[in-house]
């Protein structure tokens, strides 16, 4: 099972960067946890079609014994999405919330039961505090990615994220994959995301251009794979595909499934969301 944290600092695009890559994993054969690690459980959205799924903590809140059925629910291209939640607004620490969820998930056995080949944490990164770093442990990633932009605020961010790892190296903190690049169009971007990656000993993995794309398919609450496959930023996300399973070491496509991402997601939206339904014909679990 390969483990990969997203980080980023808030409204940088990472849940939107993690559900595209989660999808085009998923097409190409993988089975793929997304576990959204943001007080604000919206992570999977897009791969839910505008379905709000309930918090891990919700659930617990809620009932005393929440089973996996009720935390995990199948998404687009058969994507398991999880949200760990957050506390009641204004009480509580959000950090260590997330930090109950994943001892939750491990209690009902969440990994062993659902096998995924791939997790992905899509984990807000502004606060790289006792609970939002957990994923950057060891024993829970392999490797950390950061999404930013040429934005100041958002290097700083990632600059931040990448200390940390560095830090703790020694104590079997995850590997540091690199940064993807998520562009808003800011004066030589390309250049100064160049500069702070060599900075931090790492490099640009993924390049996705700003696209009214993503917006789009946004407002149709679908994934840009499913809803744009032909379009620059699905490219993009299938180039981050390939980068993350080059640095793991694992095949472009699962064995036995016949095409890439960009043989399966060319697909017309009206299949691919006649796909995504026969997905969730399967119902919440596999
Ligand atoms: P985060 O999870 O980091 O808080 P989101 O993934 O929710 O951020 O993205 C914030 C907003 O930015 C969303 O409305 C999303 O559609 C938009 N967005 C993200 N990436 C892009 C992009 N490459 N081009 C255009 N809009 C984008
Ligand atoms: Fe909790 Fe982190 Fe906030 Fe501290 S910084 S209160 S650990 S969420
Ligand atoms: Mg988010």
């Amino acid at each position: 099972m390969l483990r990969i944290a997203v980080y980023g600092k808030g409204g940088i695009g990472k849940s939107t960067t993690v559900s595209n890559l989660a999808a085009v994993l998923a097409l190409r054969g993988y089975t793929v946890m997304q576990i959204g690690c943001d007080p604000k459980a919206d992570s999977t959205y897009v791969l839910m079609h505008g379905e709000r799924i309930p918090s891990v903590l919700d659930l617990m809140r809620k009932t005393a014994n929440p089973t996996l059925e009720d935390a995990v629910h199948r998404g687009f291209a058969g994507v398991l999405c999880v949200e760990a939640g957050g506390p009641t607004p204004g009480t509580g620490c959000a950090g260590r919330g997330v930090i109950t969820a994943f001892e939750q998930l491990a209690a009902l056995h969440a990994y062993e039961e659902l096998a995924p080949d791939i997790v992905l944490y899509d984990v807000l990164g502004d606060v790289v505090c006792g609970g939002f770093s957990l994923p950057l442990r060891g024993e829970r990633s392999d490797v950390v990615y950061v999404v930013t932009s040429g934005e100041m605020m958002s290097m700083y961010a990632a600059s931040n994220i990448a200390q940390a790892l560095e830090r703790f190296k020694a104590r079997d903190y995850a590997r540091f994959g690199g940064l993807v690049l998520n562009r808003r169009d800011v004066a030589d971007e390309r250049a100064l995301v160049e500069s702070l990656a060599d900075e931090l000993g790492t490099g640009i993995v993924a390049d996705v251009p700003r696209s009214a794309d993503v917006h789009a398919c946004e407002q149709e609450t679908l994934t840009v794979v499913e809803g744009a496959p032909a379009s620059a930023a699905a490219r993009a996300y299938g180039a981050l595909a390939d980068a993350v399973l080059d640095e793991a070491g694992l095949p472009r496509a699962k064995a036995g499934i016949a095409g890439g991402p960009s043989e399966k997601a060319a697909v017309p939206t009206s299949n691919a969301k006649a796909a995504a339904a026969a997905a969730f014909a399967g119902g919440p679990k596999a």
